[in-house]
Formats: C-alpha cells, structure tokens, sequence
C-alpha cells in the first residue's frame, strides 16, 4: 500500500511531540525570564529610590574629608569602609596591601602680584598641583600663552619667566570629557614644557566648567632629564583677571609661594569586599570606583560616589534576597589619582589567583543621571549586551556602546568584557578636583538610579554569563 505522507508512524510521531515539547518550553521559559528580568530590573531601580541606602553611606564618607593617598584622612576612611562592609555580613572582606606617593599640600598657596602700577598686592586664588615642588618664592614676569606651540614660538621670551598656560576647556563640545581632555595637557605636562625653555614656575588655568574661583586641581608630571619647577592652578575668575592685566601691563611680575613637599611611599590599602558565588566562585564579576580623592573638597562625585554605588550593588543583591551564582565583587581601589598603585595591584591579583574575571565595571564619571554604558569585549558580547537594553532602561539607560571604560579596571589583562558607567557629565567638571566636590552636589536620586543601573547590569552577567 502507497504510504499517505499524512499518516505518521508511532516513531514519528514521538519525535513530533518531543519536539514540540522543546519548542514550547524553550519559548515559554525565554518568555519568562524576559519578564522576569524586567520585574527584577524594576526592583532594583524602586529599592534603591526608596531606601535611599548608598546616599546615606555616601554622606557618612563625606563626613571624614578628602581621602588624599597616603594621609591620615585616607586611612580614616580605609577603617570606615571596612567596618560598613563588616557591617552588612559581605563575604571575604579584604584589605590589599599597596605602596603609594605621599605627597602633601602644605599650609602656604599664594600667587601675589609683587610689581605693577596697577595691581600691586593683589592675591589670586591658586592650588598646588601634585605633586609640585615647593616654590622657595619664586619671581618673576607673567608670560600668557594658550598652547605648546605658541610657547616654543615665544622661546625666547620665555627664560626667567612664570609661564601662564591659559587654554579653557572647549565649551562648545557637548561632550566634556573630550573638551576636558582638550586642556588638560597644559595641567599634565605644563611645567616639563615651561621648564624647556627656562621658565621657572607655572601657572594653568582650571581645567573646568565653573566660573568660579576655586582652583581645580589634578596631577601633573615631571621627567627626571628636564629641570623640577612649581605649578599651581589657578581659579576662572583670577586667569581672566590675570590675563587681562597681562595684556594692560605686559611686564608685572609675580611671586608664587608653596610648601607642598613629596614624601618616601607609604603603605595603603585597596578594600574588597564580596558575595561569594554558589554555583561558580571561581568566575567573578568585578566592580568598584577609586578611594583616593583630590584634597579639594571631599571628593563626593570623584570617586566616592563610584565607590558607594559598587558597594551597593553587593547591599541590593542583599535587599532582593538575590543569591549569586558567579561572585560578584566589590573594589575601592587606592591612587588612581596620582599613581594607580591600586589598580595595578588588583590586576595583578586578577590575572594569577586563579579565578576566572569575566567582567569588569568601573564608575568614575561623577554620580548624575545615568545615560549609558561603555564597553571593551568582542562583538558578539557587546551584541548580547545590547540585546539587555530593554532591562537597563528601567534604569534610565539610554545606550550601550563601544569606548574606553576605567582607568582602575584597566591594568586586569585576563577579563572577557569591561565596562564604563557613564551618567551625564554637563556639570561633573564644575565639581572635578575641586572645593565643589561636596557631598550636597550629589543629587539623591541621580545617585541610585546609577547603583540600580550597575545592579541590573551584573544582575544580568551572573544570570546570564558572558
Ligand atoms: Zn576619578
């Protein structure tokens, strides 16, 4: 008999149902982790709103000061942090020992305007850059240039002088890291420039966007063939002044007086803390920010903030009642701004213990509203994160895109994927290094809709893998 495709065998009809079987289940369990995911993603965000948890950590912080590598404030809070850790039942709570720089400001940051017809005895609001050379009083004529090139070209002029690098951020560009980083040489490499063709101290305006007049101030380097001669920054309102007075009287001197002073390297600690994994331990999803601040201000944005917001990743987890099945770690890292001993003890750490990093998130672009996520991997993860959109803007994520991510993750070379929280950063360079970086710039809100942003997101990674 002529067999009827129609009619299918007992065998046949097996596989079908079988088949069928997978089918549905594999649809109905992606459908309901999809929504499972969104409910959770949800959580997350209304927990942290609510409990406001990481803003009253953060205000406690504050509270101690700056965090300085190497100072006593630093150590102060090193103690505070491990104690909240302790606090919250964290798994493997540990201090990783660093050496770092010490350098300290001193008690005397005075540029004053010693020779003019006009402006004799005027002080201008300036701060030690680090980590500067102490002046020993240096004096002498202002020369105002906005470049490298436009000084080489003035090469002459320029021996004996104090060299006035007076280049502002671009204002234009919507993007301030770029327009910072469009500046910032003359803050980084000013004094080894200057010292080149014979000045003898330097002064750079503020890299920021605040009409003030509080000095930012940041690192700066010097290169051991090129002669050692002070820097400083200078406030908004006192570089206008200043170069207007230049421009009225070309030859009024100055005099710059500074007892900053570099000492031997001390010891220091990164701080980690974690929830241990129950099905993989040994793969773990890293996050954190940098300890150490600026000792302008107390460094709410830059980088407590980044760091509370790790910690509360670990606390939100806690509150969900979420048990992870990869480790999911917390680091405050010690001297990314002046050394980056911390990161490059971590990294270390990370590529021989044994455990298997497969991702690595840093926060350390201030506390604002959350925008998106940078990312380092390859295409088919940047693509499988992509795919979590939907998920991280319950957050109020708006984008997942390549680009660079942190300085402190950066020295881990075995990682499959890293990542840059990225909140906007329309007024994170009015506080950057400065005395406005206090604890009452940071807006409650805006901060934990960014710890939420960073919980969902490992959330994700531990659920999913990379
Ligand atoms: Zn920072």
């Amino acid at each position: 008999m002529k067999k009827n495709i129609f009619v299918l065998s007992t065998f046949e009809m097996i596989i079908t149902f079988l088949f069928l079987l997978i089918v549905i289940n594999n649809s109905q369990s992606q459908g309901n982790s999809s929504k499972e995911y969104s409910k959770i993603a949800e959580k997350f965000v209304r927990v942290a709103l609510q409990d406001q948890q990481g803003y009253k950590l953060l205000e406690d912080l504050c509270k101690i000061g700056h965090r300085l590598t190497g100072s006593e404030n630093s150590l102060k809070s090193i103690i505070w942090a491990k104690k909240t850790m302790e606090d919250f039942k964290l798994d493997r709570i540990r201090l990783q020992k660093v050496m770092v720089p010490k350098w300290v400001r001193g008690n005397v940051e005075k540029a004053t305007i010693i020779q003019s017809k006009y402006y004799k005895g005027k002080e201008l609001h300036v701060a030690a850059l680090c980590p500067s050379i102490s002046s020993n009083g240096i004096a002498g004529e202002a020369l105002e240039v906005k470049s490298f090139d436009e000084l080489k070209a003035n090469s002459k002029k320029a021996k004996g002088k104090i060299i006035f690098f007076n280049r502002p951020m671009d204002p234009g560009n919507t993007n301030t890291f770029y327009a910072y980083g469009s500046a910032v040489n003359q803050r980084a490499q000013g004094a080894v420039e200057a010292a080149k063709v014979g000045g003898i101290g330097v002064i750079v305006r503020s890299v920021t966007t605040k009409h003030d007049n509080n000095p930012h101030v940041g690192s700066m380097g010097y290169v051991d063939s090129v002669i050692k001669i002070p820097a400083v920054s200078i406030g908004l309102i006192d570089a206008d002044f200043l170069s207007e007075a230049i421009t009225r009287e070309p030859g009024l001197k100055l005099k710059i007086n500074l007892n900053c002073k570099t000492y031997p390297d001390v010891e220091s600690y990164n701080i980690i803390a974690e929830i241990t994994g129950t099905e993989k331990p040994d793969e773990v999803i890293v996050f954190g920010g940098h300890f150490d601040s600026w000792d302008k201000g107390v460094g709410a944005h830059d980088d407590g903030a980044g760091c509370i917001q790790a910690l509360e990743i670990l606390t939100l987890f806690q509150r969900l009642e979420i048990k992870p099945k990869r480790t999911i770690r917390c680091v405050f890292f010690m001297n990314e701004e002046n050394g980056l001993q911390g990161g490059i003890e971590y990294g270390r750490y990370a590529d021989t213990a044994g455990e298997k990093h497969i991702a690595a998130i840093e926060s350390d672009r201030g506390a604002a509203t959350p925008r998106g996520f940078t990312i380092q991997s390859e295409t088919a993860t940047l693509e499988k994160i992509k795919s979590w959109l939907p998920y991280l803007q319950k957050a109020l994520i708006e984008w997942v895109q390549p680009g660079g991510t942190g300085s402190d993750i950066s020295p881990i070379k075995k990682c499959k994927a890293f990542f840059g929280y990225v909140p906007d950063a329309q007024r994170y360079f009015d506080f950057h290094h400065s005395d406005n970086d206090v604890f009452s710039a940071v807006h409650v809100r805006e901060f934990e809709l960014g710890s939420a942003a960073m919980a969902i997101l490992v959330y994700l990674i531990n659920e999913e893998g990379l």
